[in-house]
């Protein structure tokens, strides 16, 4: 697991490599500060849940949990092929389940977990929510804005940053795509 510190100098391009984002990476998890980021992989366990509940609906399974002074307040999976919207991601379905319920768009004391690198849309709509941090577990070669394609979360010409810390649970939250578009390619034996 790695922490991507929340002020990266961007080049003009506003991305970076992501080998050069790689190598701005710090405080990389290791068996010896496992232990603090206990909390974030339980959140990660109860997302990887609700990737799991997107798949009975033909969503590709991902999912969000919000974690606020130690609880899980929302919970939310991809829905985008059950409501047929394209942008019922599990990122912007939590966000809205949490601003709910707390009363406010605001949502400074919230971490988010989800077990894939949010798309540019939900990290846009992350830094609109003012979250404070971002937790995920496997990286989004083709749309991921917090490090991959585009770092979102520490440009300095958006006008909010949050720290993001990336890998957690990595290869639980990867195998469960890979199965799930495995699944996709297998022939129909029932036809
Ligand atoms: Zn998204």
């Amino acid at each position: 697991m790695h922490y991507i510190k929340s002020r990266i100098i961007l080049n003009t391009t506003g991305s970076l490599p992501l080998k050069k984002i790689r190598s701005k990476l710090d405080n990389s998890f290791s068996e010896n500060n496992a232990s603090q980021y206990g909390w974030a992989r339980e959140a990660m366990r109860v997302a990887l849940d609700e990737a799991a509940a997107a798949t009975t609906h033909g969503d590709v399974p991902i999912g969000a949990v919000i974690v606020r002074n130690g609880n899980i307040i929302a919970r939310q999976h991809n829905r985008r092929e059950l409501d047929q919207d394209p942008t019922a991601h599990a990122e912007i379905l939590v966000l809205r389940e949490a601003a709910s319920l707390l009363g406010t768009w605001r949502l400074a004391d919230c971490s988010v977990v989800v077990t894939l690198e949010p798309c540019i849309m939900c990290a846009g709509a992350l830094a609109l929510s003012r979250i404070s941090s971002l937790i995920f577990g496997a990286y989004d070669q083709k749309m991921g804005a917090c490090g991959t394609l585009y770092n979102i979360s520490c440009d300095p010409r958006i006008n909010h940053q949050f720290n993001v810390t990336s890998g957690i649970m990595e290869e639980e939250c990867a195998v469960i795509l890979k199965d799930f578009f495995e699944n996709l390619r297998l022939p129909d034996k029932t036809q």
